[in-house]
């Protein structure tokens, strides 16, 4: 898995998963990847992010583990998701995603609707609610 930092031709910034550059490059080809904010299918690399940290800020020990155990439970869920079988919260989704990846939820897949306020305040805090791009079987 691969993450890049993406932009869309609206100027939003927003966090995917990639099972490889070569399915980054196809699903953008084809249109596949939209922006989280405004919809464009017109997104674009903004920077190659780390594949665990965020890399905005240097974190202590303990607290790079905590965020990297939240950054593969993270990925875990948004495996899940794209594997279809997701919890549908509908408009608890904000609340709900939140509190999976501070850890205070039950860790599960979930979908659901968001505003486009919410989406961005989400994505701000480093929480990926992503439309997600195709993921292969074969990660387990
Ligand atoms: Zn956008």
């Amino acid at each position: 898995m691969i993450k890049y930092a993406l932009k869309c031709a609206g100027g939003h910034e927003f966090d995917s998963w990639f099972p490889s550059a070569a399915s980054y490059d196809a699903q953008t080809a084809q249109g596949q990847i939209g922006c989280p904010i405004c919809g464009s299918s017109e997104i674009g690399k903004a920077i190659m992010a780390p594949a665990v940290y965020h890399g905005e800020s240097i974190a202590a020990p303990a607290e790079a583990d905590a965020l990297r155990a939240r950054k593969i439970a993270e990925l875990r869920a948004l495996r899940h998701y794209v594997m279809g079988v997701t919890e549908d919260v509908g408009r608890r989704f904000p609340e709900e995603a939140r509190r999976i990846a501070e850890g205070s939820g039950e860790e599960r897949p979930i979908r659901g609707q968001a505003t486009a306020e919410e989406a961005k305040a989400l994505h701000e805090e480093g929480i990926a609610i992503l439309p997600l791009p195709l993921v292969p079987e074969d990660l387990n």
